[in-house]
C-alpha cells in the first residue's frame, strides 16, 4: 500500500467518473425523430417543436403549466388496502409499486389539486401514465371520489385528465369496482349541477373508457390521443380485417361525434378557462397586456368631460 493507490488512483477515478449532467438531456420525438434538448422541450409543454406531437406530461408538471402562477395545494386522497390479494407474477405487486414509486417520485397514479385557473377557482385531477400505466385500482377510485367531494364542497368544476392502459390486474376485481364507484362520483357532481370536463391524453384505454373518462359535459382531447376501449391490434385480430387509417384516434373520434373538440396542450388552458368562465355564468376573462375593450374608453371620456 502506497499513497499513489490509497490517494492519488481515487482521485484520478472520482475526477473521470464524475457526472454532473444527467444522462437523459436530449429526448427522440417518436413521430418525427428529431432530437429535443431536455429544457426546449419542457419550456414547450412537452411538445415536439418541430411536429407538434404531443409527448407524455407528468401530472405535477401540467399542474404547473395549468393553475396560475404555478400555485395549487393537493387534495388528500385516502390510503387504500394495500396489496389486498397479496398478489404475485414475475413480481410482488407491493415491490412494482416500490419501483413506480421511486421511478415517478408520486405515492400513485393519480394527482388532485386545487386552485385557480384564470381566476377562476376549479378542482384538477390528473392521471399519470408513467406511474404502472396510470392503471385505475383503489387508489385511482379514491382519488376521483376525493376530487368529486372536495368540488361539490366548494362548489367548483373538476377537470380531469385521462390517461390510462385499463384497470390495475394486481387488484382483480377491486380494481373493475372502480368503474361504478367513479361513475357514481361523476353523478354526484351532475346532482350538485357542476361542470366536469375530461380532458382525454395519450392513450385512455381499457376500463377508464368505460366509466369516468367518457362520462364528461364536455369531452376535450390532444392531438394524436389514443382512446379505444380494446386497442387496434386486438380487433385487428379479432375481426381479421385491417382498420381504417388513424383508427380510433383523437381526430377519428372527433370526426365520428365522440369528441366535442381536440385541443392543442398550449391552447388548452386558455380553451379550459373559456369554458369553465361560461358554464359558471361568470364574465368572460380579461387579459391585461391587451387593450381594453371599446365601452370602457367611452365611459373614462364622459368621466373626464363635466371636469373641465
Ligand atoms: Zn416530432
Amino acid at each position: 500500500m502506497n499513497w499513489i493507490t490509497n490517494y492519488v488512483r481515487p482521485r484520478i477515478n472520482s475526477l473521470f467518473s464524475r457526472r454532473d449532467v444527467p444522462e437523459n438531456l436530449w429526448t427522440k420525438c417518436p413521430e418525427c425523430g428529431t432530437m429535443l434538448f431536455h429544457r426546449e422541450l419542457s419550456d414547450n409543454l412537452n411538445v415536439c417543436t418541430n411536429c407538434d406531437h404531443h409527448l407524455a406530461i407528468t401530472p405535477r408538471e401540467r399542474f404547473a403549466a395549468l393553475f396560475d402562477g404555478g400555485v395549487f395545494s393537493e387534495v388528500k386522497v385516502p390510503e387504500p388496502l394495500a396489496d389486498p390479494l397479496q398478489f404475485r407474477d414475475q413480481k410482488k405487486y407491493p415491490d412494482r409499486m416500490k419501483a413506480a414509486q421511486k421511478s415517478t417520485g408520486e405515492k400513485e397514479a393519480m394527482l388532485v389539486a386545487e386552485g385557480e385557473m384564470g381566476r377562476t377557482p376549479v378542482i384538477l385531477a390528473a392521471q399519470d401514465f408513467s406511474f404502472m400505466a396510470g392503471s385505475m385500482g383503489m387508489y385511482v377510485g379514491n382519488a376521483i371520489i376525493a376530487a368529486a367531494e372536495r368540488a361539490v364542497a366548494l362548489r367548483r368544476p373538476l377537470v380531469l385528465f385521462s390517461a390510462a392502459g385499463g384497470a390495475r390486474m394486481q387488484e382483480g376485481i377491486l380494481s373493475l369496482m372502480q368503474m361504478p364507484r367513479t361513475t357514481v362520483a361523476i353523478e354526484m357532481l351532475k346532482e350538485a349541477g357542476l361542470p366536469y370536463i375530461v380532458i382525454l391524453t395519450h392513450p385512455t384505454t381499457g376500463g377508464v373508457t368505460a366509466s369516468y373518462a367518457m362520462l364528461g359535459d364536455i369531452q376535450i382531447s390532444e392531438p394524436g390521443a389514443l382512446i379505444c376501449f380494446a386497442g387496434p391490434r386486438v380487433i385487428e385480430q379479432t375481426i381479421r380485417e385491417k382498420l381504417p387509417e388513424g383508427f380510433q384516434r383523437a381526430e377519428y373520434l372527433l370526426e365520428h361525434g365522440m369528441l366535442d373538440r381536440v385541443t392543442h396542450r398550449k391552447q388548452l388552458r386558455d380553451e379550459l378557462i373559456s369554458v369553465l368562465r361560461m358554464l359558471g355564468g361568470l364574465p368572460a376573462p380579461t387579459r391585461a397586456d391587451l387593450p381594453p375593450p371599446e365601452p370602457a374608453a367611452e365611459i373614462a371620456t364622459a368621466e373626464e368631460k363635466p371636469a373641465s
